[in-house]
């Protein structure tokens, strides 16, 4: 018997639901990734991201090599070409992760009928996406969880399924075509599924013990950095909650808090899609646009804005298409609240960028802190000169980022407009006084 397994967002041999039913059926079996162009019509397909995808390709397909297997890739809309290669390989079954987007469930219920009506069958498996299935978890009288708390309080108790190990060996039958694999310039974040395990072991022996104490910490860089490998699923969720609760202690804890909001997140977009682009909990916002607004925006991406802080975090996304979450966080609220620019803004231009960016993360953090979305403080305005001498004490994150200011010692580089003129070298003068941005938001959120 023959099968086909389908991968998407879990570019993994370890921890794969999909690929160990279709081992267990099938005696030989076809690993296919298809590439399909409507993600790159939907502006999904940023360089950064592609780099990434492109290492996690080779990897599967090596790490399939060492099994006897390899990877077979296909570019086209993916019902046809699941079908196509069903029919190749004269395969009667397809696996498949359930679908945990929009996105996703369309291309599933066009998959089922296709194949249905070729005189195969699709099996669909739990999602490999988050750690505990979007909808398994739902509050007294919805079908979704709105706040975070009790949310985590639920998802902490939930058993999870225990960890699948990979498999040793994958035979593939013969005479199914594959699309060259995709070459690309090597991108700021190494992927793959071999990269993913060697960082999440050295983060399980290293930093997570005191992520507790250092999450915060611009300068020290003590977080995990497998945001990119979460979103791409060269990582399990599962395997990666159960390895650090073995771990145990404060830091663990926590992490694991950290990945329960990503499932936070995923379940809130299943429930309400169109949350990532409409205002989902609208406070009548009027943001600026015209050209002013605009030149403050573009200002805010080149890392330009005069608040150093806040220009270290624009400027690290744009060399390492990654930026600590802290920075995200003040960076957010400097664009939404301080400059009252639209959240869309800022989510599209981190989208351009980032490695890990994720439409059910960055939508939703977004919101979260533009106080369209579940925060429970919708109008907290982070200081940039009080986050900074909090976050990064000795200014090293921002000399770090910030060449201009790299001679200045100490926390005085949070605030340069106090420095004499010959130490700011031709560091920019301030877009705007931080009160002049209060009074203008609180005004336009009715808080006067
Ligand atoms: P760690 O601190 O080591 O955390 C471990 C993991 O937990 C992360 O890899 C991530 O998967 C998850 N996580 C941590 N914080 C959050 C959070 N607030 N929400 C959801 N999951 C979280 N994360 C993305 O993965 N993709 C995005 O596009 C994205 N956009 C963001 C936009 C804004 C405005 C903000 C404030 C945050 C955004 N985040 C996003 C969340 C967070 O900043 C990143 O996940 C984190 O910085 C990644 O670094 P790390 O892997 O070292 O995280």
């Amino acid at each position: 018997r023959r099968a086909v397994v389908l991968f998407t967002g879990d570019l993994r041999l370890h921890d794969h639901p999909p690929l160990r039913a279709a081992l267990a059926a099938a005696d030989e079996v076809v690993p296919l990734f298809v590439r399909d162009p409507a993600v790159a019509r939907a502006g999904f397909a940023a360089p950064n991201r592609l780099a990434f995808l492109a290492d996690c390709l080779a990897d599967l397909d090596a790490s399939l090599r060492e099994r006897g297997g390899r990877l077979v890739l296909r570019e086209g809309d993916p019902a046809e070409q699941v079908c196509g290669v069903a029919a190749e390989a004269d395969a009667d079954e397809v696996h498949v992760a359930a679908a945990d987007s929009g996105f996703a469930q369309a291309r599933e219920d066009r998959l089922r009928r296709e194949l249905t009506a070729a005189g195969r069958r699709l099996h669909v498996h739990d999602t490999v996406v988050t750690a505990v299935p979007p909808g398994a978890l739902t509050p007294q009288g919805s079908d979704h969880f709105a706040v975070f708390t009790p949310y985590f309080r639920h998802w902490s108790g939930y058993r999870l399924r225990d960890t699948l190990p990979a498999p040793r060996t994958v035979r593939v039958p013969d005479g199914v075509r594959s699309a060259p694999l995709p070459k690309a310039a090597p991108g700021p974040v190494p992927g793959g599924e071999s990269e993913a395990r060697r960082r999440l072991t050295g983060w399980l022996r290293g930093g997570l013990a005191s992520y507790d104490r250092g999450q915060d910490d611009l300068a020290g860089d003590r977080t995990s950095r497998l945001s990119a490998h979460l979103h791409f699923g060269t990582l399990s969720p599962v395997e990666t909650v159960h390895r650090a609760r073995a771990v145990g202690g404060a830091g663990a804890e926590a992490f694991v808090r950290q990945l329960c909001w990503r499932d936070f997140n995923r379940q809130l977009l299943a429930a309400r899609p169109r949350v990532s682009g409409a205002d989902y909990r609208t406070r009548q916002d009027r943001w600026r646009t015209g050209r002013a607004a605009q030149a403050d925006a573009a200002a805010w991406r080149e890392g330009r804005t005069g608040y150093p802080v806040v220009d270290a975090g624009m400027r690290q996304l744009r060399e390492e298409g990654w930026m600590h979450n802290r920075a995200r966080l003040l960076v957010a609220s400097f664009l939404t609240k301080t400059l009252y620019v639209d959240w869309r803004v800022g989510a599209a231009h981190f989208l351009e960028l980032l490695v890990d960016g994720d439409v059910a993360n960055n939508q939703l953090n977004w919101q979260w802190v533009a106080g369209t979305g579940t925060d429970t403080r919708p109008n907290r305005v982070l200081n940039p000169v009080a986050q900074g001498r909090r976050h990064d004490p000795d200014g090293a994150y921002v000399r770090r980022w910030v060449p201009e200011l790299a001679g200045v010692e100490g926390a005085a580089v949070h605030e340069p407009w106090k420095l004499p003129e010959a130490d700011r070298k031709k560091y920019p003068d301030r877009l705007i006084e931080l009160s002049d941005g209060l009074a203008r938001f609180r005004q336009a959120r009715g808080l006067e």
